[in-house]
């Protein structure tokens, strides 16, 4: 045991002796925690706890815990029976100290759907700074409920080496009338000697308290999101009026919003009044740039009216390296209104969105979960998708959704490892595990899809951006239903990638986007086509090493089938001359990776890839490689660019397009034919609007917009073909 052990013995810089002879009590078994107190969200908990008998209970090699501070000592002696029902619940958030450490510890055993469990972070005091220093959690504890207290214990999950890691907590139970009492966290070796003792005080019903800071955007058509009566149209449950706060009050996590509610004046934009990724990007960027760029337990929720996808895009929440989780924007363009249906789609979407925040996966990927777990495409829960609920799709999913959470991400909500949880913590999701699997070929695949991923060259020079190409079929000659989101950033197609090293990981995008049913039906002839930039995300730059790499996709299909495509292989040369060197240095980099991403950003924090695609187009501008560089500059200089600034009267910065610099990047960017044809088309639709643009002089009219997920490019239907 180091002194960095908070479960170690040399914490206990604390005087206290433990007390012989009060420690230790006969405790009653107690299968179900009914509790008399109702619980979070709770009308009523039913009361009446099962007593089955006495059973001596002893905590091998603990000395009897010393009570906490401020508990009272004795006892008045009370019936059994009665006691039991007037028992307050104990579940909540504790917090103690031990020396230089602190815990912040979670006793989920009682009150609204408990997962039986508890958990803890550490903190380090050094000088006048508290660092993070660890979690634990104990996933199968045994759990004894006395007449006088409860004792949880069993052996816990670190994440560091813990020299005592078996957990004990003793909760005594007080009346109704009686303050809440001090929780006792015991730590003992695997021989069972004692360790580090924390008292803890009770603190919140919550298991974790997080600040949410909601704007909204002055064209969002009132009446704001305010709370939904479940209760209104046929559900899975008990009818409630729920709003964001109360739906995740339930699960046990209080929201605590921040003063007022900003109102995001777009007057200043004129009529451009859709938002781009990029625009979105570079405001939480700003945004944050007043919050400390460390997790913290903070979200921001943007309200918006229209994204430039259209109604059809909900929400998106930003995962970006360095900030990950912390932001998130609904679109009230696809979801506002007032009827009940829409009050249900602007609550759903709002939690959702949220969820992300807290790194909840969608149902049907909890198998990219770190560690994975088993997928749960027909989960009822917050993080599915109605359109995509494979027992009834929309119609099923609602009339069977009780607003919640499942049980599992109630579990990762209450007790994952802080940083797992916490906004600006782990990464969202995680890679490896994905990998394994969908490199795999499938063992069955009756699924009646097929995928195809290509690209349209064989080789990449060094530090040229990964365009690769989607298309899905159908081998059912009947036809076959699917919905057509195949770029990556909707989540419904994952990508994974092998590495010359061997390393695989999954493509992830810097931000996932909750996308509405869009569904047809493939015809024998039919195919949907999308190109994709995968060449950046959340693991950073994926293509930046010579050398063969193999990338495979794999379709989240409407039955929940995965559909894996070909293995593609792609080779990443090595530069030869010393303009390939030059090259391949301009364009490796976070910023740029994140540029080609957004395809293009005003962003402050990008100006660094935006300088170093200027001095390709200066030196290298015959270069193909600078093809990249004019799109990514053309599309960006062809549109109309809005930040949120942090705070202040003049909140919206507004930059207008300059069509006519855009118009000759980009007519340079189509004539070159580096692009995928798929990519050029878009391109070519493009310099048509900003050219159209230029020609009329009204600039403050219009919005070049680049259709990221412009799915629908099935080729026309022939006679006789759906
Ligand atoms: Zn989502």
């Amino acid at each position: 045991m180091s002194q960095l052990d908070p479960t170690g013995a040399e914490s206990m810089t604390d005087e206290r002796q433990p007390d012989n002879g009060n420690g230790l009590a006969s405790y009653d078994e107690a299968p179900g925690l009914g509790n008399g107190e109702p619980g979070i969200g709770e009308a009523a908990a039913p009361p009446g706890m099962v007593q089955t008998g006495a059973v001596a209970f002893e905590i091998p090699g603990m000395p009897a815990i010393a009570p906490a501070p401020g508990l009272p000592q004795t006892r008045p002696p009370l019936a059994p029976q009665a006691a039991a029902v007037s028992r307050k619940a104990v579940s909540g958030c504790y917090a103690g100290t031990l020396g230089a450490f602190q815990v912040d510890l979670r006793v989920d055993i009682d009150r609204a759907r408990p997962m039986r469990r508890v958990s803890g972070d550490f903190y380090q005091t050094t000088g006048r700074t508290v660092a993070y220093c660890g979690s634990f959690v104990v996933d199968a504890p045994t759990i004894t409920a006395g007449s006088t207290q409860y004792v949880v214990k069993g052996k816990g999950r670190f994440t560091f080496a813990a020299g005592a890691p078996q957990v004990v907590v003793t909760i005594p139970r007080v009346q109704a009338h009686q303050p809440q009492g001090a929780a006792t966290l015991q730590f003992l070796t695997e021989a069972g000697a004692a360790s580090a003792v924390y008292h803890c005080a009770y603190e919140s019903v919550y298991f974790r308290t997080v600040r949410i800071e909601t704007d909204s955007v002055s064209d969002v058509e009132p009446p704001l999101f305010g709370s939904y009566d479940t209760g209104s149209l046929p559900s899975g449950g008990a009818g409630r009026p729920l709003s964001v706060v109360g739906a995740f009050a339930e699960a046990g996590i209080a929201l605590s919003p921040t003063a007022g509610g900003n109102v995001i004046d777009l007057e200043a934009a004129g009529i451009d009044a859709t938002w781009s990724d990029a625009e979105l990007h570079a405001s939480m960027e700003k945004h944050f740039s007043l919050w400390a760029d460390l997790p913290q337990w903070c979200v921001w929720q943007l309200v918006a009216q229209r994204h430039d996808e259209g109604p059809g895009l909900y929400g998106i929440m930003f995962d970006v390296a360095g900030k990950e989780r912390q932001g998130c924007a609904v679109f009230h363009a696809g979801i506002g209104g007032t009827t009940a249906e829409k009050q249900r789609d602007q609550l759903y979407t709002y939690v959702h969105e949220l969820g992300h925040c807290f790194n909840l996966l969608h149902s049907w990927q909890k198998h990219l979960a770190s560690p994975p777990q088993a997928s749960r495409p027909d989960s009822l829960s917050w993080m599915n998708y109605p359109w995509k609920y494979p027992k009834g799709s929309a119609a099923g999913y609602w009339r069977n959704f009780d607003f919640r959470f499942d049980d599992e991400e109630l579990i990762h909500l209450r007790h994952g490892f802080r940083n797992d949880v916490i906004m600006g913590g782990s990464g969202f999701g995680a890679g490896a595990a994905l990998g394994r699997d969908v490199l795999a070929d499938p063992i069955q695949d009756e699924s009646g899809l097929v995928l195809q991923l290509s690209t349209h060259q064989r080789s990449f020079a060094l530090g040229e951006p990964m365009l690769v190409q989607l298309t899905l079929r159908t081998t059912d000659t009947r036809g076959r239903r699917a919905h057509t989101w195949l770029h990556p950033d909707c989540g419904l197609v994952h990508i994974v990638i092998a590495k010359p090293s061997g390393e695989v990981c999954a493509y992830e995008p810097m931000i996932d986007h909750l996308v509405g049913a869009r569904e047809k039906v493939l015809g024998a002839g039919d195919k949907v086509e999308e190109a994709a930039y995968i060449g950046y995300g959340k693991g950073g730059l994926y293509f930046d090493q010579p050398g063969q790499y193999r990338v495979r996709a794999a379709y989240s299909a409407l039955d929940g089938s995965q559909v894996l495509s070909n293995m593609l292989t792609v080779r990443v040369r090595y530069p030869v001359s010393e303009t390939d060197d030059q090259l391949a240095e301009l364009f490796i980099g976070d910023e740029q990776g994140a540029l080609m991403y957004l395809l293009g950003s005003d962003s402050d924090s990008l100006r660094a890839g935006n300088d170093a695609f200027d001095e390709v187009l200066d030196r290298f501008g015959e270069h193909p490689m600078a093809t990249y560089a004019k799109l990514v500059k053309g599309v960006n200089a062809g549109r109309i660019f809005k930040t949120i600034s942090a705070a202040g009267p003049e909140r919206v910065a507004v930059r207008g397009a300059r069509a006519e610099e855009s118009a000759a990047l980009l007519a340079g960017a189509t004539r070159a034919e580096v692009l995928t044809p798929l990519c050029n088309d878009k391109a070519r639709a493009s310099l048509a609007a900003v050219q159209a643009e230029a020609q009329d002089g009204e600039t403050a009219g219009r919005r070049m917009t680049w259709r990221k997920y412009s799915a629908m490019s099935a080729p026309k239907p022939q006679a006789g073909v759906r």
